[in-house]
């Protein structure tokens, strides 16, 4: 389950250094949202095939809090089961 992990994840952003201002805005402050991003993964670039994925990844959410910007990032990455 997400929340399970969800302090892990919000320690392994910090360690990695996700701590610095939002490119776009300048805004310091970060939410983790609840849940993971499920992201396909496909290995022929002509978006006619993208019903034939071969996967997909699981991200989580970061999102600053002034301008809703969304970043993603693997979250098998993060945290290692
Ligand atoms: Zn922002």
């Amino acid at each position: 389950m997400f929340e399970d992990k969800k302090e892990k994840y919000i320690t392994a952003l910090k360690e990695k250094g996700v701590t610095k201002p939002y490119q776009r805005c300048g805004n310091n402050g970060f939410e983790l949202l609840n849940g993971y991003f499920r992201k396909t993964v496909q290995k022929d670039i002509n978006t006619s095939n993208i019903i034939d994925t071969e996967g997909y990844v699981a991200t989580v959410g970061v999102m600053c809090t002034n301008c809703g910007n969304l970043n993603t990032h693997l979250a098998e990455h993060l945290v290692k089961e």
